[in-house]
């Protein structure tokens, strides 16, 4: 049984979801700082993905792993409670993205992925560096 009502967890959800804006964050000001120009949330894209850089035609996104249902990775566990709910969110959502992800390299764009995952402590400086240089080689 599930101690809290749905609209109470569902509020909880939201301010977990708010709280975990905080990756964007990191690649936001480390772009910022090497100078490159970037739009955000552009409604003019499917999905409107995080981060558009039009001068290298790449797009980034970066994913929640438990939104967006990292696969294979620690942060990534449905819930116990209301299991089938989360179960069908979550699927729903990644599906969401593949279709998005799919339309945007149709479109021409260039896609990379960051899972919140990668950027946590001893992986953050790797995965910074991996994308400068990703960049730089558009
Ligand atoms: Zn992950």
């Amino acid at each position: 049984m599930d101690v809290v009502d749905k609209q109470t967890r569902s509020r909880m959800m939201a301010n977990i979801r708010a709280k975990n804006t905080k990756p964007e964050i990191i690649v936001r000001s480390l772009l910022h700082q090497k100078g490159f120009r970037f739009r955000l949330h552009d409604k003019k894209f499917p999905g409107k993905p995080d981060i558009v850089l039009p001068k290298y035609k790449t797009i980034i996104e970066i994913q929640g792993c438990f939104w967006h249902g990292h696969e294979n990775c620690k942060y990534f566990n449905y819930p116990k409670n209301n299991r089938k709910f989360w179960k069908t969110k979550i699927k729903r959502t990644a599906e969401r993205d593949k279709i998005n992800h799919l339309m945007l390299h149709e479109l021409g764009w260039n896609l990379i992925i960051i899972w919140e995952c990668q950027l946590k402590n001893d992986k953050l400086n790797f995965t910074l560096d991996k994308l400068i240089n990703l960049l730089r080689t558009q």
